[in-house]
Order: C-alpha cells, then structure tokens, then sequence
C-alpha cells in the first residue's frame, strides 16, 4: 500500500532512489538466511567478481558496504588518508559541498577548488596546483563525477592526464554515485584509485549497499592510513575475503539477491547498452527544455549530464511549486532545486531502470506543470522534440531481437 496512495504508477524521476526492476523486486522477496551457510559466501563470491565490471576494474578490490554514499564516501576517505593530509577538492555543487565538509569533520586539510553551480571542476587551477607542488604535499584528488544537483559531469580523464603529466603521486578518490552504470567509467584505464556508488542510483536496488572499488595502489595506502575508522575499516573485509566466508558483519540477504539480479539485468542489456539508453534520455531530457525556450543549469555542452537535468525556470516562478505541484496533481516525483539553486531549478532524474517512453510520461506532466504556475509553454513541445529525435534513434530491445 502506498503510503498516500494515487491510481496508477508513481513517475518516480528523481535523480535517485530510482525504479526498481520487477524482476529485482521478486528477487529480494524472500526470507533472511543464515549468511554463515556455504549458500552465502557463494553468491558474495559471484558478486564481488561481477561488481567490479560496472567499475570497469579488472585490478580493483570491490567493497560491498551496507551503508549508503555518504558512508562509502568515509570509506574511501577512512582507509586512504591520514588526518592532517592535503586533498584537492572541488566544490561545484550540494553533493561535492557535503563530501567536502565530511573531509574537513575528518579532519583532512581540505584545499577547496571552487566553480559557480552549473560549472564543472577547474581543472586550469588543478593543473597549476599540480604545477607548484613539487614536494608531493597533495595527497589525493577528490572529485564528484556526477554533480547531481546541477547535472554537471566532470571529465575524469582529464583529470588523470594531469596527474601524469606531472607524475603526481596524489590518489584519485571518486564519487560515482549518480554516474556510475549509466555514464562511461572507466576505473582502470582512468587510474581512479577509489571509486565508488550507492544501491538506490542507476544500480536501480533499495538504498542500502555503499559499493566501493579499491585500486592495488589505494589498498597499499591503506596499510598506513591512521585515521580512526571501525565499522568501514577495509582490513576487516579483506581478512573475511580470506577465509571465504566474506562478511565481518551481518549482510542484507535480500540486498545480495537484488544486487545478483540487478546485475544479470545489466549484463543481460549490456553495459555499453545502458550507458547508450542513458545518452538517449539525457539528450531527450536536452530538446525538450529547449522547445520549452528553458535553459539548463549546466553551463557549457561538455559538462552535460545524462542521467539528470537540473532545469532553471525563470525568476518570477518558484521551482519548489513545480515540484509540489507535480506530487500533488500528476502523480509525478521530480527533484527540488538544492542550496544555492533552491527555487531556481527543478531537476529531471533520468537514471537506471528507465525507458522511453517513461519519459515522454514526465515530459508531458513537466509542461502540464509549466502550464499551470503561469509559464508560456506550448503543450507538446517538448515531447515532440524529444519524440522525433527518440523515433529516430532508440534501438531494438537487446533481449528482444
Ligand atoms: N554523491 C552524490 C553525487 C549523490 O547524488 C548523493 C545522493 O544523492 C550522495 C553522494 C549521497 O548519497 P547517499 O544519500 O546515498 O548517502
């Protein structure tokens, strides 16, 4: 029972918690399960092997954490850093603003890069901090790859190409949470040391699990790593991992059966599949608010996000209404406008198990919504634009062929 109920499916779009498969749904409906049984340790086992592929990991390490990206965040930070330690941070949004304020509750020497919201990561000032230290005082580099308040993507290869030609020794610590199994991430090719995303975004689970991946030179840090941490301490994973029976503490069963079938889904579509279907919505989300005459939060094309859009509304309009409105009336959940954007922008989620022509559903509501607070919007702009360009590019179902 929903807990206020309307008739048909909620339009969850959001940019996470996401829509969970049916198929993962029946696949956690079961009972708990004595996890110290052989059944247990063979499923982890699968797991953590086929995990490691949404990172595009080969060398990686993965951690399977119940938490969410908040404690997969401490995690990385926990078991690579000492306190005192410099890191490079960059502040472009609500989410890279709260990991910076828990490395600096960490106690790490936080040297903040910052961009308006709607900007990417300065890499110009990366590279002429880079430049000046010599002496290796930065430790690690971390970047949000997702902003998922201002539908900002950063370009991680970049950032790799700077270490390198510097021969800077920093970490490369990464927030994958909006990104990862719907945008390209490539671990290993990028040198991303720890990168890491949470159950309930484009994996389309229940929150719950903080899925972390290690690089060989990240566990190496983490033998001298001297912040206190217990219950993310990496050590005790590994020792499990050992003895095969892989958990220190107690798993969710109904999460390792979700992640076992919300993975055979991915591989089943194809990992490159997803990352395509995630450009096709994303670029669909793009048309649409151009033919409503809105502009996107982010600023320039190379940092577009395709599995959110975070939308500016004129001035004389409330985004907060929007989204009120949008529960309210349409049965459709849209992301509020966060800190410095609140009341300027409502964000599209378009991420994980998503089609189509799901979309095309939040794109007709979103301009019913326009409509509504006193916007001029021409009723079925947006889905046109977006429709012609869909018609002509969304390929045939993998598994339907
Ligand atoms: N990082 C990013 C990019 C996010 O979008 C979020 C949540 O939306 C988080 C971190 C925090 O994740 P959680 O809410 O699972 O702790």
């Amino acid at each position: 029972m929903d807990y206020v109920y309307a008739p048909g499916k909620n339009h969850l779009f959001v940019p996470g918690p996401v829509n969970i498969p049916e198929p993962v749904l029946r696949a956690m409906n079961r009972n708990n399960e004595d996890y110290r049984s052989p059944a247990i340790p063979a499923l982890t086992k699968t797991l953590l092997e086929d995990v490691k592929k949404i990172f595009k990991s080969t060398t990686g390490t993965p951690f399977m954490i119940p938490t969410t990206g908040t404690g997969a965040w401490e995690s990385a930070l926990t078991n690579t850093l000492s306190p005192g330690d410099r890191i490079v941070s960059f502040l472009i949004g609500q989410f890279s603003l709260l990991w910076i304020d828990q490395q600096q509750r960490l106690n790490f020497n936080v040297d903040v890069v910052e961009s308006e919201w709607g900007q990417g990561a300065n890499l110009d000032v990366l590279e002429s901090k880079l430049a000046e230290d010599g002496g290796h005082t930065i430790k690690a580099i971390c970047i949000v790859h997702n902003e998922t308040a201002t539908g900002v993507t950063n370009d991680l290869s970049k950032v790799r190409f700077l270490l390198d030609k510097y021969k800077h020794p920093a970490l490369l610590l990464v927030d994958g949470v909006s990104s990862i199994c719907a945008l390209d991430f490539r671990m290993d090719e990028w040198g991303v040391d720890v990168a890491l995303t949470g159950s309930q975004k484009a994996l389309s689970l229940p929150t719950g699990i903080g899925i972390i991946c290690a690089s060989p030179k990240a566990l190496e840090a983490s033998k001298t790593s001297t912040s206190v941490k217990v219950f993310f301490d990496w050590k005790d994973y590994l020792k499990f991992y050992k003895l095969g029976t892989y958990w220190p503490y107690t798993p969710s069963i109904q999460l390792l059966y979700g992640l076992r079938a919300a993975l055979d889904l991915l591989f089943e579509e194809g990992i490159d599949n997803v990352i395509a279907r995630h450009s096709r919505l994303g670029k669909a989300t793009r048309l649409a608010v151009e033919a409503w005459g809105l502009k996107n939060c982010t600023q320039k094309e190379e940092w577009y996000s395709d599995t959110v859009t975070a939308v500016l509304v004129p001035s004389y309009i409330d985004s907060s209404e929007i989204v009120r409105r949008a529960w309210k009336r349409y049965n459709l959940s849209l992301g509020l406008g966060l800190n410095k954007v609140a009341g300027k922008v409502f964000r599209i989620g378009h991420l994980g198990n998503l089609n189509e022509l799901q979309l095309l559903g939040c794109l007709a509501g979103v301009e019913m919504i326009l409509k509504d607070v006193g916007y001029p919007v021409k009723l079925g702009s947006g889905v046109a634009a977006a429709s012609a360009y869909l018609q002509n590019t969304i390929p045939l179902i993998p598994s339907r062929i």
